[in-house]
């Protein structure tokens, strides 16, 4: 029997919509030439639902993703007015226990990028740290937000980094500002040499996060698996999408023990919305990872191997990319290869 995978496709705010009907025709494209099936099931969150439903994820919306094998999410728009709803990414994040979230990092094909073929990964714990929500007004003038650190996920991110490292070039740096943050990021640094000992293959290396974003422009390639907490990891993955070539290149996924959600490392970008100008390629990328992680690494090496093509050829290349191909041409030039 044909096995179908049930995908909750979440088209999201701004350019949400546009990259992600590009991925699911390419996606498409790609089912149409495998033994396998992919049922994609619409639901509806971001910014355009709080008027509507008077929350960003709606509980149907909540109900339908838990019916089925993987998520595809395209960015939200996150109001920033205290009280409002919070990120539904963080959210979901958050409800499956998406605790590892990973950004690979590389070089492509007739883009641009600081220096030559790099290729690494960045591994972000993505349940705690300065996400934990808990944020309030002490008194007038005067808030604190709390980076809840513990062991526990900081041992699960470690370990998942490693077991990452080992099947690349066996190299691990772990980032932190254990200088300062000598609590939070003690017990951040501690996790990280505990599941160093199941490892002892990997190197490992450790850095501020200071100093981490400043080699990432002298020396990226250097990295290899970095692992790093929420915020750290969040700020050090947009300057690594933008070393290796542009922000819409780079596609991240958010991996539980039993779920899994892959969107683009960008954001709704608000004011290209509705264009058809922006790169859909990262969250086609995202598409590639979401059938790696079901397990159809044909397919998904399909994906990107045409990504590729399409890069190497350089015909069609979208704004960021110093071209004037639409968001649709790229994504018609992409499924033209699969
Ligand atoms: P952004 O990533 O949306 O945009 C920053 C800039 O990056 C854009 O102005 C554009 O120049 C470039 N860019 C982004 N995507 C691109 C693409 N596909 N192709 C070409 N260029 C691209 O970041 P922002 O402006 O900080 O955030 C806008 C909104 O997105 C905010 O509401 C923020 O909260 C939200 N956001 C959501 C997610 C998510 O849903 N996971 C992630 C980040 C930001």
């Amino acid at each position: 029997m044909v096995k179908t995978y049930k995908i909750a496709t979440l088209k999201g705010d701004g350019i949400g919509p546009e990259v992600t009907e590009a991925t699911v025709k390419v996606l498409q494209a790609v089912e149409e030439k495998s033994n396998f099936k992919l049922d994609f099931k619409y639901g509806e969150a971001g910014y355009h639902c709080i008027a509507k439903y008077g929350t960003n994820l709606p509980k149907e919306t909540l109900e339908l993703i838990k019916q089925t094998d993987a998520c595809l999410k395209g960015p939200m728009t996150t109001p920033e007015e205290p009280g409002a709803p919070v990120s539904v990414a963080v959210t979901l994040r958050k409800i499956f226990n998406l605790y590892a979230n990973v950004r690979p990092c590389r070089s492509f094909p007739n883009v641009e990028s600081l220096k030559p073929n790099l290729d690494f990964v960045i591994v972000r714990e993505n349940t705690e740290g300065l996400y934990s929500g808990a944020e309030s007004l002490l008194a007038p003038g005067v808030g604190v937000a709390l980076r809840i650190i513990t062991h526990e996920a900081s041992l699960k991110i470690a370990d998942f980094a490693f077991k990452l490292a080992m099947k690349r070039r066996k190299h691990l740096t772990y980032v932190h500002k254990g200088n300062i943050l000598r609590i939070t990021d003690g017990i951040f640094k501690d996790a990280v040499k505990e599941a160093q000992q199941n490892y002892p293959e990997v190197t490992v290396d450790d850095m501020h996060v200071d100093a981490a974003t400043m080699q990432l422009i002298k020396q990226p390639g250097i990295y290899d698996v970095i692992v790093t907490t929420n915020l750290f990891g969040d700020i050090l993955s947009d300057e690594a999408a933008q070393v290796t070539g542009s922000l819409g290149l780079a596609a991240g996924a958010n991996i539980g023990e039993s779920y899994g959600m892959f969107e683009p490392v960008h954001g709704s970008a608000p004011k290209y919305t509705g264009m058809n100008r922006v790169n859909p390629i990262a969250t086609i990328m995202a598409g590639s990872m979401m059938l790696d992680w079901l397990g159809e690494k044909a397919a998904a090496s399909k994906v990107e191997s045409s990504v590729i093509n399409v890069l190497k050829e350089g015909k069609v290349r979208t704004a960021d990319l110093g071209g004037s191909a639409t968001t649709s041409d790229m994504a018609d030039a992409i499924l033209a290869k699969v």
